[in-house]
């Protein structure tokens, strides 16, 4: 059969579930406000947790640099790519999460891919998390290496699958901050049990960098993690830093051996160091102004008070990311889209994203949020979640959220 006579049957199936997703345009940048589809709304939807993405220090470096260096980088970073940009500013992560070195990547779901499949292979196991994020599952399944998925944080159920495997090498995995759930991992507890079992602990903080511990040095300074700890760092710069890119933090010997094996490091153009330079920025930003992640601190504390106050779904959750757990596929459309009536934009979270029966609204606060702000987004919330109980949305909720 041809090409769409395949598809469009598969696409309409997906529609009728409930699980179409469709986008939004936006038409200004990230803020408290945005436009989107030509509106403006209160967005409560975006990873910008420090309100640093259109920030103008971030945006004058961004200029700068490409007045210096021009747009495109060229070439991958081991061509001719590498600019001194992007060199100060590993130096300068490296700093920050106090590790030895630090290297770029150019996305997160590379830098997933690419630290895993190169540190395991056949004959080694990977060990993760089951709700890490996918470009972490993706990476196991790409390593080649035997997979397997431990309880949620339950550090005797990964200790148990540890002790039975006969692995060469055993590497286990999590999120640092759960990115639809909003929970830390227990990483005392996995460092604990990943050192007793001989295997490698890797961190994805892609939403605890810039948000947890004093200097929003994520996850690791939270919990204090060492180097020998927690070996393996890696974060993103499209979320708290409010650019793009990602990076891994570790050993000396680690970053070494990345750069001659870790094949989406090796086989991609480097980024424009006009986003080095603009990440330089953040990241001074983000040490000198913790002014930021108090404020954010206080709308969190705000939002959950107010929310239970209201007794909406909160979920068990103290960082930027606030889901409100709904359950159904279609209810979580109709709700979100009648928030965007309202002029607030959430997240509408659903399977496969999420498992079966436990879609949500992902609410994410940032330090762009005022208190009155917050305060509308609960006053919308109790009116949607009221309507939703007495079933008086319209049933057709096309097109209504991600
Ligand atoms: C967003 C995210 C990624 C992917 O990072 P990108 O730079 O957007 O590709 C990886 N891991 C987690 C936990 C994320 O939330």
């Amino acid at each position: 059969m041809a090409l769409d006579g395949v598809l469009g049957p598969l696409l309409e199936e997906r529609r009728r579930a409930h699980l179409q997703r469709t986008r939004k345009v936006l038409g200004s940048s990230q803020s408290a406000t945005v436009v989107m589809d030509g509106r403006q709304v209160l967005a409560f939807s975006s990873n910008d947790y420090l309100g640093l993405a259109a920030h103008p220090e971030v945006t004058a470096a961004f200029h700068k640099a490409a007045g210096d260096f021009g747009v495109g980088s060229g070439a991958s970073h081991l061509i001719c790519g590498h600019s001194s940009e992007h060199h100060a500013l590993e130096e300068e992560l490296a700093d920050f999460c106090q590790r030895p070195r630090a290297l770029l990547y150019s996305t997160g779901y590379m830098a997933n891919l690419g630290v895993i499949s190169a540190l395991t292979g056949k004959g080694d196991g990977v060990f993760e998390d089951r709700l890490n994020h996918a470009s972490l599952l993706d990476g196991g399944l790409l390593s080649g290496a035997r997979f397997q998925r431990y309880h949620h944080n339950d550090g005797g159920n990964l200790a148990k699958r540890l002790a039975n495997t006969d692995c060469r090498r055993s590497l286990v995995v999590t999120d640092g901050v759960f990115s639809m759930d909003g929970d830390l991992a227990s990483l005392p507890e996995l460092a604990a049990v990943c050192e007793r079992n001989n295997a490698w602990l890797m961190v994805d903080d892609a939403h605890g960098f810039g948000v947890l511990g004093d200097n929003g040095g994520g996850i690791a300074e939270h919990f204090g993690l060492t180097t020998a700890q927690l070996p393996i760092l890696m974060g993103t710069l499209g979320k708290g830093f409010g650019t793009f890119g990602a990076f891994v933090a570790g050993s000396d010997t680690l970053i070494e051996y990345l750069i001659q094996f870790s094949r989406p490091y090796i086989y991609t153009t480097a980024m424009p160091p006009a986003v080095a330079a603009a990440t330089r920025a953040s990241l001074r930003l983000i040490g000198a102004e913790s002014w930021r992640r108090e404020k954010l601190h206080s709308l969190i504390a705000r939002f959950r008070q107010g929310a239970q106050q209201l007794g909406l779904p909160l979920m068990d959750s103290f960082t930027p990311i606030q889901p409100l757990l709904v359950g159904d596929d279609e209810r979580v459309m109709a709700i979100a889209s009648a928030l965007f009536d309202e002029g607030i934009h959430v997240g509408a979270i659903r399977y496969p994203t999420v498992a079966r029966g436990s879609a949500r609204l992902r609410i994410t606060l940032n330090a762009n949020h005022s208190e009155e702000q917050v305060t509308i987004l609960l006053d919308a919330l109790a009116a949607a979640f009221a309507s939703a109980a007495a079933g008086t949305f319209a049933a057709d909720t096309e097109g209504a959220a991600p």
